[in-house]
């Protein structure tokens, strides 16, 4: 009976013991995953916001608009603003690929504003 007490005793520590560690290692770990999250998050959307700054210039672009350059510093400089203020100004229409250049343009464009294309 002494020999059972004694061994729950050992078993009941050895369990403590272990439910400290890995709380302890799992707190560090959570740390390291909200930091390297953090991280990811901010690559994420640096990535996202090229690639948005790179979609308005080319789509300016096929739509024959000079100042592409223009609205790619708006809308970096007022993000969601000048999105907005983009998708309202910009010429509307549906975009053909073009089938001189293989670029997008304007099916209502004259001519293409990549190659000058009729
Ligand atoms: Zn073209």
């Amino acid at each position: 009976m002494a020999t059972g007490v004694i061994w729950l005793g050992a078993a009941l520590q050895t369990v403590l013991a272990q439910g400290r560690d890995p709380g302890a290692n799992a707190a560090a770990a959570m740390g390291c995953l909200g930091c390297g999250g953090t991280l990811f998050m901010l690559v994420v959307i640096l990535a996202l916001d090229i690639a948005l700054l790179v979609w308005v210039a080319r789509d300016a672009k096929s739509r024959g608009m000079d100042n592409a350059v223009l609205w790619m510093v708006l809308v970096m400089c007022t993000s969601v603003v000048g999105l907005i203020i983009y998708l309202l100004s910009r010429p509307q229409g549906t975009l053909v690929v073009c089938p001189h250049c293989s670029n997008k343009r304007l099916q209502a464009s004259a001519k293409c504003p990549h190659c000058g294309n009729a």
